[in-house]
């Protein structure tokens, strides 16, 4: 999973050869084809070399190293990147470190490339942070299976485990006092069951610290199962499914995916209202290209709210100083003209993970309040 490649990518920190750190959009909806990425993979390229090969500071085994990893990442991308469903593409190499990390995610990432001493994983963490990970368990009354669910994946962490659970007794049985003591015994298997799966929750949440929990089972042990749980637990719960353990481990990530999306749409739309109650009323929040931009610029926002697909036209600055809604014509640090862009949407992520703003892609909404489709939560008040 992303955290362990996240985890790796550390042990590179401090080292002295370059490492390039090499980002790219690669979203099917804004590229169709293949060759649709060429443009921005060249221009990527083009600035690497330009920045540092051409460099008379840099030594050359430096620029050799680098040489490698500029060819070795576009051939890459021309011929072996798979993008299926991916958006967003990172890519750590240093030839003269034996690193090569390929990441991908179900989310765009911005186009940048860093050369530096270390793997530059800023971006990629804000990027990914607003991810939260869920865990699912689905319990019947003799087995459960505990799985994680992260950023559309699924692992299954604890295989099937079993209980010896005497069978349900039929309702037809149930005149005799003989039977309703085996009815209790039953019942009792069963608490004792659901109570050693809920234990299993806990010290599985011990160790992974998952946001939230996914209850799958029957209508019938769910209430059962959720009685046993700890406080911890229970107020993790984001949301309910029907299924047995042995049900295939796709048909669960599809029945964690309906109910992540289902929890986070509302959370979502509690966000929304959030932003635009305080632009309103506690002027904690702008919405519009200029004004979330002012506000990353200031150190006043701390948290960008992002289309997760649609594009944002505007105006830039090529050398990243400056984005605006409109054409004001130079850009107010290095004074050249700005150039007019369908989609800003990479150099927005790209300023607010250079001054630690958290970034959240609205997926299931697509405007702000007054037909926006950005905005900022701010730290203080506007
Ligand atoms: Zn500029």
């Amino acid at each position: 999973m992303i955290n362990d490649e996240l985890n790796e990518l550390g042990r590179f920190e401090g080292n002295v050869s370059k490492v390039i750190s090499f980002y790219l959009n690669i979203d099917g909806a804004l590229f169709p084809r293949h060759q649709d990425l060429e443009p921005d993979l060249n221009a990527q390229l083009r600035k690497v070399e330009k920045d540092y090969l051409k460099e008379n500071h840099i030594g050359a085994e430096e620029k050799r190293s680098v040489a490698i990893d500029l060819e070795r990442i576009d051939q890459y991308v021309r011929f072996e990147l798979d993008r299926d469903d991916r958006r967003g593409l990172a890519i750590f190499a240093s030839a003269d470190q034996g690193l090569w990390q390929v990441v991908t995610l179900p989310v765009r990432l911005p186009n940048l490339v860093v050369v530096d001493n270390q793997p530059y994983t800023t971006t990629l963490t804000s990027v990914i942070e607003q991810y939260d990970f869920y865990c699912t368990v689905v319990v019947d009354r003799r087995k459960a299976r505990i799985f994680s669910v992260y950023m559309g994946e699924i692992e299954e962490s604890f295989g099937l485990f079993e209980d010896n659970v005497p069978d349900q007794v039929k309702s037809g049985d149930w005149a005799s006092l003989r039977q309703t003591k085996i009815a209790h015994h039953i019942e009792d298997h069963l608490a004792k069951h659901l109570k050693r799966v809920s234990n299993k929750m806990l010290a599985y949440y011990k160790a992974r610290r998952f946001n939230h929990l996914l209850i799958g089972g029957s209508k019938e042990v769910i209430p059962k199962f959720k009685e046993v749980l700890h406080p911890y637990l229970k107020e993790r719960i984001a949301g309910e499914f029907i299924a047995e353990p042995d049900t295939s481990i796709n048909s669960i990530l599809l029945k964690s995916n309906e109910c992540e999306k289902h929890y986070e749409f509302e959370r979502e739309k509690e966000l929304i209202r959030r932003v635009v109650g305080e632009e309103n009323n506690g002027k904690k929040a702008v919405t519009g290209l200029d004004n979330t931009i002012q506000a990353i610029e200031r150190g006043q926002a701390n948290e960008v709210l992002l289309p997760q697909s649609a594009e944002i036209g505007g105006y830039h600055c090529h050398e990243g100083h400056f984005i605006s809604e409109k054409d004001v014509r130079r850009c107010p640090i290095c004074k050249r003209g700005l150039q007019s862009k369908k989609d800003v949407v990479s150099e927005v992520m790209r300023l607010a993970s250079a001054k630690n703003v958290k970034i959240r892609f609205l997926k299931y909404h697509e405007s702000i309040g007054d037909n926006q489709q950005i905005g900022a939560l701010l730290r203080y008040a506007a």
